[in-house]
């Protein structure tokens, strides 16, 4: 069960501002995250929702300085973690930060393992990286946080590879990896994609629980609307690399605003809904070489779209406190010429 902290009065742990993040084709930078803008406070878990393409795992890397190093780079904007510039560390210093301060899961547990090298090798690795811990402390650290994510046999699975444990077992793993140091910050992006739906919500649920226990902040990147219900305090709408709705989870479940959010909610299946067909959402996230330049970006596909939303682009703006939409239908300088939204 969410347990909703009054979050208004505490300072961010994270703050983004203005954040770009460009990838060079045909020798032309492109921003896959534009110009984005949030932060987040110790505890609070925020959801980042959107389709495949829409900017949310360029996001996550951005933040821990891990996009591929000579085609994709942080073009713009700020990223502060207790206060320091993350941006402006180097290799070395940033090394330091991530496992300690802000930890990250991926959606696929087999491209983070290394399949020559045991669990428990690459668990201890992790504390080495960041203690001085000898090899039998390390050992049995190792073992407990094993039993800790909920490995059973975890004095065995210490001396397996990754190939002989099951996809949630090595999610299982990998989350152990990253609390290994008890970061503040664990960044998990589309934790539960590979899993079948039993094993999505024991890993859903595992990481609640350890974000309860350890008083620990999460990201979560997910396209599924429903996790999002289930786990977060805030959520992030990106479409196109940009936040296009933005509120805490309940007002945006409630009173859903920008078009592609609406969407969005049509397709997560509802048990209070008799229709079986859910409703999909025409069309593709425009390529980042095709991204329109001007205008709203997601005219092409959206069912209010007027003529205005291709040349004049939609800012961010609050149609509520703490509720940012950016759309064109609830942008105050029309609600003065009578065409905002009811
Ligand atoms: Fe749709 Fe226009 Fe709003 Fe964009 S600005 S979401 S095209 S109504």
């Amino acid at each position: 069960m969410k347990n909703f902290t009054d979050f208004q009065s505490q300072l961010p742990i994270l703050e983004v501002d203005r954040l770009e993040a460009a990838f060079e084709i045909d020798g032309e930078w492109h921003n896959a995250v534009d110009n984005i803008s949030f932060h987040v406070k110790p505890k609070q878990v925020i959801g980042v929702v959107g389709e495949s393409g829409c900017g949310k795992s360029v996001m996550s890397l951005s933040l821990m300085q891990l996009l591929p190093k000579g085609i994709g780079k942080i073009r713009n904007g700020e990223i502060k973690f207790n206060g320091r510039h993350l941006e402006k560390l180097n290799e070395k210093e940033m090394n330091k930060v991530r496992g300690k301060d802000i930890a990250m899961i991926f959606q696929e547990p087999m491209t983070s393992l290394n399949p020559v090298f045991t669990i428990g090798f690459q668990l201890a690795e992790a504390l080495h990286n960041h203690f001085d811990i000898s090899k039998q402390d390390a050992r049995r650290k190792v073992i407990h946080l094993l039993d800790r994510v909920g490995i059973s046999r975890p004095e065995k699975v210490v001396d397996e590879y990754p190939h002989q444990l099951s996809g949630g077992m090595r999610q299982r793993v990998m989350i152990a990896m990253a609390i290994a140091c008890e970061p503040k910050l664990l960044i998990a992006d589309e934790p539960t994609t590979a899993l079948d739906v039993t094993v999505q919500a024991q890993i859903l649920e595992l990481l609640q629980e350890l974000q309860t226990a350890n008083d620990m902040s999460i990201i979560l990147i997910t396209h599924d609307l429903g996790v999002v219900a289930e786990t977060c305090h805030e959520v992030i709408v990106m479409y196109a690399g940009e936040i296009v709705e933005q509120a805490d989870v309940i007002t945006l479940f409630e009173c859903p605003k920008h078009p592609y959010t609406e969407l969005l909610m049509k397709s997560i299946p509802r048990m209070d809904q008799e229709e079986e067909v859910l409703a999909s959402i025409k069309g593709i996230v425009p390529s980042l070489k095709n991204m329109p330049r001007t205008g709203c970006k997601f005219v092409d596909r959206c069912p209010k779209a007027m003529e205005e939303c291709r040349t004049i682009t939609p800012q961010l703006e609050e149609s509520s406190p703490g509720h940012g939409v950016k759309c064109l239908l609830y942008e105050s300088s029309w609600e003065q010429e009578g065409m905002k939204a009811k």
